[in-house]
């Protein structure tokens, strides 16, 4: 529906701060949509579509099993519970009463991220208690091991995205020491699909990714990984997971959407969102007061995005307030702001068209204007 914003009065919107909740994420493709639509009007038998996806993660990926679930943070509330439960049907009613269950879950400290809620939510949903491990700042394979020594540990979770702080953690030193005490290790990869076979060696149990981030699919989570803990996370839709459950529509959605990354021609993508970062950082040159550049990103996900630094001679003085601007306007465009303390804002271009791209610099340059400043 071309104005489906205009019909329903809703705010046009360009994002370029990625994958990002509030704004719907992604943009699926004409192939993923059709699918979609006719998911839709067709009746399935449930389990066939759950083995279907599993089917091509394993054959493309090399990964043992796979399940939906409808988002990430349903994928680590049943990640969670089914290292408590396996797949005892009494275990699995009882949930999230963990009484006489192993319901300690070790995570490190720098990992205790908020992604629009608390990690730590989304473990204590399950009905376990997070331990956390190290500080901050750091968390070393030997503070990890001192956590899962303790008794009724059920799992290590690890994240591994840019919200990660502290010194980096070696991901497949911290499976290993999970696998010494014969503890489960689940990686929280949400953002992280086109990484997926670096966290499959990491010899992680389970990755949890989101199917509507880079894949671009309809919302759902990934739960990739062992079988008998796989098996045990689909067992949950009896029990707290009934509520967390994929559509049939996000199945059909998601094998459509992994058909696509299969044939995807990576280079060729790759040098696509170059070509966009340099087209703009080329065409800021001509923005008085904002410097631009190209910054990798840092997690290792194979794209770069645009730092914008704002000048002291910009009439909005602060890349805060340029933010604030931006959105203000019409379209509302959406920057990365979380350095804006530090001078700068991020823009990610990997779901924006030419024409979006053209609109932000349009934007830039009239906000750039002292006497548009003058005039407010
Ligand atoms: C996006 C994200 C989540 C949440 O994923 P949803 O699919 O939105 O629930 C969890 N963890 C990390 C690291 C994320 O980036």
């Amino acid at each position: 529906m071309k104005n489906i914003h205009a019909k329903y009065g809703l705010t046009r919107v360009i994002n370029a701060r990625g994958t990002f909740t509030p704004l719907g994420v992604s943009r699926s493709s004409t192939r993923v949509r059709a699918a979609v639509a006719d998911a839709l009007a067709e009746h399935f038998v449930i389990d066939e579509l759950q083995a279907a996806v599993s089917a091509r993660i394993a054959s493309h990926y090399g990964a043992e099993t796979a399940a939906v679930v409808h988002w990430t943070a349903a994928a680590i509330t049943v990640a969670v519970a089914a290292a408590m439960a396996g797949d005892a049907p009494e275990r699995v009613a009882a949930l999230p009463d963990s009484t006489d269950m192993p319901n300690r879950v070790v995570i490190p400290a720098g990992h205790v991220v908020d992604y629009g809620h608390p990690i730590l939510t989304a473990i204590r949903l399950a009905g376990a208690t997070p331990v956390i491990a190290g500080t901050g700042a750091r968390c070393d394979i030997a503070d990890l091991e001192r956590a899962l020594v303790e008794e009724r540990t059920a799992c290590l979770l690890l994240v591994s995205s840019r919200l990660a702080r502290g010194a980096p953690l070696d991901l497949g030193a911290a499976v290993a020491a999970a696998h010494r005490q014969s503890v489960p290790a689940i990686i929280d990869g949400a953002a992280q699909d086109l990484r997926l076979p670096e966290l499959l060696a990491t010899r992680a149990d389970l990755v949890l990714l989101s199917a509507q981030k880079y894949l671009a699919a309809p919302t759902a989570g990934l739960i990739v990984g062992r079988k008998p803990l796989v098996q045990a996370c689909r067992a949950q839709e009896r029990g707290i997971g009934r509520g967390m459950k994929a559509s049939k529509e996000a199945l059909v959605g998601v094998l459509a959407a992994l058909e696509e990354r299969e044939a995807l021609d990576l280079p060729a993508w790759q040098a696509e969102q170059s070509r966009k970062v340099a087209w703009f950082v080329d065409q800021v040159r001509g923005v008085s007061g904002i410097a631009a550049s190209s910054l990798p990103d840092s997690s290792g996900l194979p794209f770069s995005r645009v730092r914008l630094q704002i000048g002291p001679t910009h009439p909005l003085a602060s890349a805060a307030a340029l933010a604030v601007a931006l959105r203000q306007g019409a379209p509302s465009i959406w920057v990365m702001d979380h350095a804006a303390a530090d001078g700068y804002l991020l823009l990610e271009l990997v779901s924006l068209r030419d024409d979006e791209m053209g609109e932000i610099i349009s934007s830039l340059s009239s906000l750039s204007v002292p006497k548009f400043a003058d005039r407010r």
